[in-house]
């Protein structure tokens, strides 16, 4: 066949499976946000059929001898690199039956059931069976995909290419000893910070007027939609339709802010992606990492200055004057900056959020190799945030059970939070440099930071890895220096630490 065929078939393939991916995940969405939970036995089922029929789609032996011939031809960046990523993911699923897929998709299915429940009832133990068998699934799978790699290697590269133990146990020790310390002794200077004006009651349906406001300004408009979850997540279902979510807490407004900034930022990702990847790889495999990192710029780097609430600030206080007229614009930046050991990864402090990350990716790894076992993992759960974080877990609503990822088999996703964390506060250092971002913040000009970051990082999609991305966008590979210092630096003039 003539390569310009073998192009075109290989085109055609990408935008089948692209149009079932894209089905799915409007379906996966749905489920997640609106969807009556009495339907979710039938619709598991539904959804399992469906990604059997998706997979005929995409395990197709004629595509796989045709990936393999053009992987021998140079066809230019793009379209070796869109070679190069469909190769590497068919390789995996193709290393199972439709039946096998079928099954671990039901399993995970099932197992979200069984979380949610687990959570809602505040009891691991409806959970842990189902955990069991999502570790060890996910473990054999590891093993059959390739037998000479540590199986949770193999899990850590799906979401962060080329990354592993060795490299994160490097990155995870720095985070270790240099910041537990530094969070010990801020747990003990609670006075210098106060937010308890943050936790006073925000009625939801006014919380729901300043999101509007609040996505205004970042202008997620058009091309987005916003549900409520149990959990904020994103689902770039397509580059114009990108749908996020929230959830509200009375008691915590910061919460609900700073979850919006977080996936608006993720959004911006999807969307800003050129539109000639459309249907490839490179629209779909973006590094996990680089992708964290973007959402952490825009919540952490620009979120929590005060030039960022300028312009917002007297819109919230009018909204909630109860709780903040007499809040100035100073004691509020405190206040959102404010750290202090905590129980739930999604509403910690920059300080602190890399910790929680370095507990799962320590379980992990634990029940990977074997040391640690999935029964009463949460006391294991338990112990690591007293030791590390000085905290008493009270349940494992808000201990274990908190995070949705591990009922999806998501193990080794975690740790690129950490990284993206870290890449972005690489990014940070050279983003100051090139633009005035409180002036920019200041006129209302928040286009021009999305127009920066698309041109710098997100136009690209995948066709690069994060390390490429990086040293493009900063002239240095991944370096965590940026990260340790600018948190030792706040923090330590926030807590008057010496
Ligand atoms: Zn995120």
């Amino acid at each position: 066949m003539e390569t310009s065929k073998m192009i075109e078939k290989l085109k055609e393939w990408q935008k089948q499976c692209a149009a079932y991916s894209m089905v799915l995940s409007t379906v996966y969405y749905d489920k997640e946000t609106i969807a009556p939970k009495m339907g979710s036995e039938y619709r598991n089922n539904v959804l399992s059929y469906m990604s059997g029929e998706a997979y005929n789609i995409e395990v197709n032996e004629e595509i796989i001898k045709l990936l393999d011939e053009l992987s021998n031809k140079d066809l230019g960046e793009e379209l070796n690199r869109e070679v190069y990523l469909n190769k590497k993911s068919l390789e995996n699923i193709s290393k199972f039956t439709k039946e096998e897929v079928m099954e671990f998709d039901k399993l995970t299915l099932d197992s979200w059931d069984a979380w949610y429940k687990a959570k809602k009832e505040n009891n691991y133990s409806i959970f842990e069976p189902y955990l069991k068998k999502l570790f060890e699934a996910q473990r054999n799978r590891s093993i059959r995909r390739n037998p000479n790699k540590n199986p949770y290697d193999v899990c850590l590269d799906d979401y962060e290419e080329s990354m592993t133990m060795e490299k994160y146990e490097e990155f995870f020790s720095l985070i270790k000893r240099e910041l537990i310390p530094l969070i010990k002794i801020i747990n003990t200077k609670q006075n210098e910070v106060d937010d308890s004006f943050l936790h006073k009651y925000y009625p939801i349906d006014k919380q729901k007027k300043f999101a509007e406001v609040l996505l205004h300004y970042l202008r997620f408009e058009d091309w987005g939609y916003m549900g409520i979850s149990e959990h904020p997540f994103t689902d770039g279902i397509s580059r114009n339709d990108v749908r996020i979510t929230t959830s509200y807490d009375e008691y915590n407004i910061a919460s609900t802010i700073f979850s919006i900034i977080h996936e608006t930022g993720h959004a911006y990702y999807e969307h800003q992606v050129d539109e000639k990847y459309d249907d490839t790889k490179i629209r779909q495999c973006i590094s996990s990492g680089m992708h964290e990192s973007q959402s952490r710029f825009l919540e952490n780097y620009i979120g929590r200055t005060e030039s960022f609430w300028n312009v917002l600030y007297p819109k919230l206080q009018e909204l909630f004057p109860e709780n903040l007229k007499d809040v100035t614009l100073t004691d509020f930046v405190r206040a959102i900056n404010a750290s202090k050991s905590s129980l739930v990864r999604t509403e910690a402090d920059e300080l602190t959020y890399p910790i929680h990350i370095l507990i799962r990716y320590e379980i992990e790894k634990g029940v990977f190799d074997g040391s640690i076992s999935c029964e009463n993992l949460n006391e294991v759960w338990n112990k690591k945030y007293k030791d590390y974080l000085d905290i008493d877990v009270s349940s494992d609503t808000d201990g274990i059970l908190q995070d949705v990822h591990w009922s999806g088999a998501s193990f080794g996703y975690f740790p690129t939070y950490a990284l993206g964390s870290a890449i972005g506060a690489q990014l940070l250092n050279t983003v100051k440099k090139e633009l005035d971002i409180d002036s920019l913040l200041a006129n209302d000009e928040f286009v021009k930071l999305e127009e920066y970051l698309k041109e710098k990082i997100h136009f690209d999609g995948a066709l690069h890895d994060y390390n490429y991305i990086l040293k493009r966008a900063t002239n240095e590979e991944f370096n965590p220096k940026y990260y340790i210092e600018y948190l030792k630096e706040k923090y330590s003039k926030l807590y008057n630490v010496k």
